[in-house]
């Protein structure tokens, strides 16, 4: 690799390369030098993600579902602009008969389109909700969110830098002055005009870092605070069902959210989540180095769902296998639930400025949300900027590496999940 050649310049530097990141560098990126930061250590949530953009049909209040339709719309829209496969498994909606009513009208006065389908798909025949009657959710969109961020990347790959942030430094406690990356082993100052953290659930330690290099005391602690405090890292159990004849259907029924894709020519992944239980729920930094706990008892509980609404697996048995995880998922405090703390003003996503000149950090809470956020964001950097600085664009291409792009695959197509047998689960359980 070429020797950088002292610091690096450029207009804007995002740390932080998935689903917001990219979106943000390909927003900025015909007008200014852009840097793309990104720790491969740091953890993906959009590739953990089961690439359901939900329009909002599960939620409940009009502020958090308003954004949601926006952002889903402009997603679909995005994939067939883009080629992306989408709704391999389109979203339906499973309503048990005496709450039929009450459920359309709420999805009407929130303005979410539905077209009601009747009778329930056959993989949830013979099973607890057979008697449901079922709608299919026409602003959701279902598609691969690796697709998603391969895509973005293709616009800005020669901004793609990988590193790991070893420190931050400030101009006067007013800006941020350089960030250092450590970079194929060497450090590099990486000089920005504007500088964004887009690292979800590590944006809380590297703002934990700037205002560690705060030095006035009451700044400090109002900084340290803001990182204490900004973001909920939530709990989600995930089920992962694998097999050649699972029928695609991506539903959500008695509790349980099933999002169906193709994980190969032959087979079919169902990604099974329940409702998040915030006992396990944290505000502020976590360390991302440990995985958190599964819960045998949990995972039993929610296989055990999961037969029920789906008898048709048992019949399967033989031929699927399955495997659990628990993952972090990174949401605005209000979001999770009365354990993860107040906040003032409620919104979907966040951004936070520690009144750090040219400084932003991002949380979209959603992939669905990441363009508003990003579109927001674009705006107030171009804003702040103004004029491009004339630096040159080649000094962060020759620390690129083109071709990581092959790397980036969802997870739920991944082969280095635990994968069990079916059949065994009980013994698995009785261990
Ligand atoms: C289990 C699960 C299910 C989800 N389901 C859905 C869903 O159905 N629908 C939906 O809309 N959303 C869902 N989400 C949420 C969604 O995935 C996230 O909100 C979204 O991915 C956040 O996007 P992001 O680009 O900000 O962050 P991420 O996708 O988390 O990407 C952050 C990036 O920053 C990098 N990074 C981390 N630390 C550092 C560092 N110190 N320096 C440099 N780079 C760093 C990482 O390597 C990564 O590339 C889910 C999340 C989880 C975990």
């Amino acid at each position: 690799m070429p020797e950088p050649a002292g610091d690096l310049d450029v207009d804007v530097l995002i740390v932080g390369g998935s689903v917001l990141g990219h979106y943000l560098a390909a927003e900025l990126g015909d007008r200014y030098s852009v840097c793309l930061l990104t720790d491969p250590a740091g953890g993906d949530e959009a590739l953990e993600s089961d690439g359901l953009l939900s329009a909002g049909y599960r939620g409940t209040d009009v502020g958090r579902i308003q954004p949601a339709r926006r952002a889903a719309g402009y997603w679909k829209l995005w994939a067939e602009n883009h080629d992306i496969a989408y709704d391999a498994a389109p979203s339906l909606l499973v309503v048990p008969p005496d709450e039929e009513v009450a459920t359309v009208r709420f999805w009407l006065d929130a303005a979410l389109h539905v077209e009601r389908e009747g009778p329930v798909p056959s993989a949830l025949r013979g099973g607890s909700a057979s008697s449901h009657v079922c709608f299919r959710a026409l602003d959701d969109v279902v598609l691969d969110p690796a697709a998603m961020v391969r895509t973005l990347r293709a616009r800005v790959e020669d901004s793609c830098v990988t590193g790991e942030v070893v420190d931050v430094t400030l101009a006067n406690d007013s800006a941020v002055d350089a960030v250092e990356a450590s970079i194929d082993g060497q450090i590099v100052p990486i000089v920005a005009r504007y500088t964004v953290f887009a690292a979800d659930a590590a944006n809380a330690d590297l703002l934990a870092k700037v205002a560690a290099r705060t030095r006035n005391a009451i700044s400090r602690r109002e900084r340290a605070e803001a990182a204490r405090t900004c973001q909920a890292v939530r709990k989600q159990l995930q089920l992962f069902v694998r097999g050649p004849g699972l029928p695609l259907v991506t539903a959500s029924v008695d509790g349980l959210q099933i999002v169906a894709h193709r994980a190969s020519s032959t087979d079919v992944v169902w990604i099974v989540t329940p409702e998040i239980d915030d006992a396990a729920t944290t505000l502020g930094p976590e360390d991302l180095r440990f995985t958190p706990q599964l819960d045998r008892d949990a995972v039993a509980a929610l296989l055990g769902r999961l037969v029920d609404v789906s008898p048709l697996l048992e019949e399967q048995a033989a031929t699927l296998r399955w495997a659990a995880r628990v993952r972090r998922k990174t949401e605005h405090p209000m979001m999770a639930g009365p354990g993860a703390g107040a906040v003032g003003r409620p919104s979907p996503a966040k951004i936070e400025s520690m009144g750090l000149e040219g400084f932003a950090a991002l949380w979209p809470g959603h992939v669905s949300y990441a363009m508003i956020v990003g579109d927001v964001a674009a705006e107030r950097i171009v804003e702040h900027l103004g004029r491009p600085g004339g630096f040159d664009h080649a000094d962060v291409a020759r620390l690129a590496r083109p071709g990581l792009t092959l790397d980036l695959e969802a997870r739920f197509v991944s082969e280095d999940l635990e994968w069990k047998d079916w059949g065994a689960f009980r013994s698995w359980f009785s261990r």
